[in-house]
């Protein structure tokens, strides 16, 4: 009879998380299955998902890891701590550390996440905003549609010298712009 076993807390069972919607890094019972933000009192799961079949929800939201199988296909906007996408996945994704995407794998959607690691391979069709800490709220996407990640077709012209993560285009007004041409 040891009436004192399960009152201490000892450290080891404390785990680091970051809030979903604030961002913020906290401290939680590493056992907990949930708990609510101290900082924006939302309420936070903390368990893995993992997924292996077809899925549609609204949204996957956990301060674990998502893990997206090769057979797993999910139509989900997905708010978690990490993603390992090894299967396909259509939907909206914020990672607030990494986002992982296999050789095979599928993702049509806008990404937010602290890092991005892409095999070669893989298909990928959206926005990508990468190495900034996701605000939450306030920034969805960007007015700009067309600044969609695939393969680059790169033509040299010798005009154009588009600055790389500015997509806006900007035409020249006074100079008098000479066509060059080559043959
Ligand atoms: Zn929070």
């Amino acid at each position: 009879m040891q009436p004192n076993e399960y009152s201490v807390p000892v450290p080891s069972d404390r785990t680091a998380i970051l809030c979903l919607h604030c961002g913020k890094p906290q401290e939680v019972g590493r056992k907990a299955m949930s708990v609510t933000c101290k900082f924006c009192s939302k309420s936070l799961k903390l368990e893995d998902v993992k997924i292996s079949r077809y899925e549609a929800r609204r949204v996957i939201e956990t301060c674990g890891t998502v893990t997206i199988d090769k057979k797993g296909h999910v139509v989900s906007d997905v708010r978690c701590v990490n993603l390992q996408l090894r299967g396909k996945l259509k939907g909206d994704v914020v990672g607030l550390r990494k986002v992982e995407v296999a050789a095979d794998a599928e993702l049509k959607g806008d990404v937010t996440a602290g890092s991005l690691n892409i095999a070669p391979g893989a298909m990928l069709e959206g926005f990508y905003r990468i190495g900034q800490p996701s605000n939450g709220e306030g920034a969805h996407k960007p007015a700009e549609e067309s600044n969609k990640v695939e393969e680059a077709v790169r033509q040299e012209t010798p005009q154009q010298e588009e600055p790389k993560a500015a997509p806006v285009i900007k035409i020249p007004v006074r100079k008098s712009v000479v066509p060059i041409r080559r043959h």
